[in-house]
């Protein structure tokens, strides 16, 4: 085991997700560090593992029944050494501070990769937003900001949605933000089009992530046109990867939530995909309903217990997952194997384990690392920042042109990584490596800080 993760795990034994991700990077840049003598000796490895700043705080707020609830907020802010942190949030019951680090480390490297000046940081809190009434949201995101917003600000740390965290709870936190402040800043990314929003910003995680993975097929002549998707999840991530690619001419055949997931052999086309948005961004139900609505589609009951996720033995030349971390396992890796696909595309941070990653390493198979592929999320998160400081909105056509731009460089950026550090098709490689060398490169110039 590397001194590094022998460092980490003494530390804090039990961040299982935050070990996972700097193993996956330490494993990659150790020909960058036997090559670098000066990141050892400024110590840059020990470093970049430890957040610049971590805060706790509590999130007292009223339900409504007039019941006090308690919940834990989160803010880590990992390395600002390219830029302001930049952060994802989110609301999910599994947060802690281990799914906080991991986010926030895997961010560090993304937003590098992205060219924009960005760092990175994560927050969140461990609050369950399923079941809540829109005025609990509310008032639980007030509560929430009125300790985030000492932490947060358009040169601090800026902040965007993540996992239960939608336009709904932007704007609440947005709200209360320019209350406190008293200032109409962007110290949020995320906003609705008429108070500061961008353009694309809504699609771009899952957009980028199906230009990336267009990008992948064309190093092997291949297109998305006519290709059988898997997709997981039916949230912000999974429902613009699975436009983009029905608009590519691809045939998207699952979608998933934490409960179950559904199978439409016929395809799920732009109305189903409307019906799907309609049910999880407004009515906020459950993706069962769907089989419910479309006669020919099945719907199966996952149990997240279990090692392995029937939605992946289906059939299909590619595969999106955008569900959440560790969602593909061992035994889910080989079904993706055996069922002939040749594309992963991770439109989520992490989702497959560390033994499933290794498989399709091993058997060559186009493989996208979450920090290569989903990095349209941030990157247009850095475009919204633009326009904010310039005070003027871009036209959405102009925005995507900019996404496909930073996507296909990062794409690049990558596959010439991976190459000259004589691990050719290596995405992984590639991204850990290139977004590692800029970072430290910073670290080195800004000293000892
Ligand atoms: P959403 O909250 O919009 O959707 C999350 C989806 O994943 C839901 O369908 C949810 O189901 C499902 N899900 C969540 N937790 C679990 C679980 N433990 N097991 C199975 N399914 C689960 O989040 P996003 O779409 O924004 O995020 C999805 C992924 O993409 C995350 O990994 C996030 O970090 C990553 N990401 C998001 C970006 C963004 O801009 N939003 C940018 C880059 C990456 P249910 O409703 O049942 O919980």
């Amino acid at each position: 085991m590397s001194y590094i993760l022998e460092i980490i795990k003494a530390r804090d034994p039990n961040e299982r997700e935050f070990h996972q991700a700097v193993q996956e990077v330490i494993d990659s840049i150790q020909p960058v560090l036997d090559q670098n003598p000066q990141y050892r000796q400024a110590a840059v490895l020990e470093r970049i593992v430890e957040p610049e700043r971590m805060i706790t705080f509590r999130v007292p707020w009223l339900d409504d029944q007039n019941n006090v609830k308690v919940n834990r907020g989160f803010c880590v802010e990992m390395s600002s050494a390219i830029g302001p942190y930049k952060s994802a949030l989110r609301f999910h019951p599994s947060v802690n501070q281990s799914i906080l680090k991991f986010l926030a480390f895997e961010q560090v490297f993304k937003n590098a990769l992205t060219t924009l000046p960005l760092g990175g940081g994560a927050g969140g809190s461990d609050f369950d937003p399923k079941g809540k009434s829109d005025d609990e949201m509310m008032r639980f995101c007030q509560n929430f900001m009125t300790e985030l917003y000492l932490h947060i600000g358009p040169n601090t740390d800026i902040a965007a949605g993540d996992i239960g965290v939608g336009s709904r709870e932007i704007g609440y936190l947005f709200g209360m933000y320019k209350r406190l402040r008293n200032e109409f800043t962007g110290a949020l990314t995320g906003k609705g089009l008429n108070w500061g929003g961008s353009l694309i910003r809504a699609q771009a995680a899952g957009y980028g992530c199906v230009y990336f993975a267009a990008e992948m097929l064309a190093t092997r002549n291949m297109t998305l046109d006519g290709q059988v998707c898997l997709v997981s999840g039916a949230g912000n991530v999974a429902q613009h990867t699975a436009e983009k690619l029905i608009e590519l001419g691809a045939k998207v055949i699952t979608l998933s939530d934490s409960s179950g997931y559904v199978y439409d052999p016929e395809g799920i086309d732009r109305d189903k995909l409307a019906y799907v948005k309609q049910l999880k961004n407004i009515r906020r139900g459950r993706i069962r309903e769907y089989a419910d609505k479309y006669s020919g589609s099945v719907y199966t009951p996952v149990d997240a217990n279990s090692d392995f996720n029937p939605l992946w033995s289906h059939r299909a030349a590619c595969a999106f997952p955008c569900a959440t971390q560790n969602e593909i396992s061992e035994q889910d890796a080989y079904a993706i194997i055996n069922n002939n696909v040749k594309l992963i595309c991770e439109g989520a941070n992490m989702p497959c384990t560390s033994d499933a990653t290794d498989i399709f390493i091993d058997k060559s198979i186009l493989y996208a690392p979450g920090k290569a592929a989903n990095a349209g999320g941030v990157a247009v998160s850095g475009l919204e920042m633009v326009q904010n400081s310039m005070r003027l909105n871009w036209l959405g056509k102009e925005v995507d042109q900019r996404l496909k731009i930073i996507m296909k460089g990062i794409h690049k950026t990558c596959l010439e990584t991976a190459e000259a550090y004589a691990t050719p098709g290596n995405y992984l490689n590639g991204a850990n490596i290139s977004g590692f060398v800029k970072v430290v490169d910073a670290m080195l110039d800004q000293g000892v800080v």
